[in-house]
């Protein structure tokens, strides 16, 4: 199962979440403050990548074949 970053708008808490394709569209309610005012972030890959740290790979390791399944 992909594993989801979402942030809270509320109490901006950022979570992870792991959710199966058939629910990767639905927004979930924040652990702390239980608000449905969450989105989901992008991946965070991407503003790692710019600093070019070299610990991307860890945490992803689909090799951008997201969103392949529909
Ligand atoms: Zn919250």
């Amino acid at each position: 199962m992909p594993l989801y970053e979402y942030r809270c708008n509320e109490c901006g808490d950022e979570f992870e979440k792991r959710v199966s394709f058939s629910e990767s569209d639905r927004i979930p309610a924040c652990p702390k403050c239980e608000s449905q005012n969450t989105q989901k972030k992008l991946s965070r890959v991407i503003s790692l990548g710019t600093l070019s740290s070299g610990t991307v790979s860890s945490s992803s390791s689909s090799c951008g074949s997201r969103g392949g399944f529909s």
